[in-house]
């Protein structure tokens, strides 16, 4: 199941929160891409297209400076971030298969791919039903002020991603994660099962088993 919504809308804190209490896999959109990043083939390929300037001294590369250069509403900015999902993507496809594979074969109830930009890659062709979490814009602000984002950061982050009304209009069901967590687990666990034909049990806390 996709999980899509607005940047601090909570995606991620709900998916943890349901896996601790059903047990179902996650997969982590951000962390597949960060990890994509770390590879060898994948850090050679940046490195042709945009040169020193996104890598640290250690030669790892510089997130921020990668951001700013795929970031933002020029025709130059578009142009490098799909330069960059041309290169990441393959690999962060291939371990989404990997992770759907193995959470499928270990017996897990259900996965659940958080990803903000689910739709804009394609990902939903992983899914077999997308939930978008929502949260209004000032309860998201507050939640991510932690980050140190300037309002810039933000809006640049958020105009680079397919509008909220979009994403909202393609998913399968709409979530709210405006106040309560444990409510918006509940609800994305009643909308996984309704997807799915499916019910699903609490787990205990004995890691890994569902009783
Ligand atoms: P991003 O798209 O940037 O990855 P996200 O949608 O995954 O964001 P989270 O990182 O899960 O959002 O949540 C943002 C912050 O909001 C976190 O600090 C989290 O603890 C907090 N949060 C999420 N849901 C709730 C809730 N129902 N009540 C209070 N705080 C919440």
């Amino acid at each position: 199941m996709g999980l899509v919504g607005g940047i601090g809308s909570g995606k991620s804190t709900i998916a943890r929160r349901a896996s601790e209490r059903f047990g179902f896999a996650l997969i982590d959109g951000d962390a597949a891409g960060h990890r994509a990043l770390t590879m060898n083939d994948v850090r050679n390929q940046l490195k042709e297209r945009f040169g020193d300037g996104i890598f640290s001294t250690d030669g790892s590369v510089e997130r921020s400076a990668l951001a700013r250069r795929v970031f933002g509403a020029s025709a130059e900015h578009a142009a490098a971030k799909a330069d960059l999902e041309r290169i990441t993507h393959p690999v962060i496809r291939q371990e989404f298969r990997e992770k759907i594979a193995s959470a499928t074969a270990s017996g897990a109830p259900a996965v659940l791919l958080d990803a903000a930009v689910l739709f804009e890659a394609g990902w939903q062709e992983f899914c077999d039903g997308v939930v978008y979490v929502d949260a209004p814009d000032e309860v998201r602000h507050s939640r991510i002020a932690e980050r140190g984002w300037t309002a810039a950061d933000w809006r640049r982050r958020e105009a680079s991603q397919m509008s909220l009304d979009e994403k909202r209009r393609r998913a399968n069901m709409v979530i709210s994660n405006a106040a309560s967590l444990d409510e918006a687990v509940d609800a994305l666990v009643a909308a996984v099962g309704e997807m799915c034909d499916r019910s699903f049990v609490e787990s205990t806390s004995v890691a890994g088993s569902t009783v």
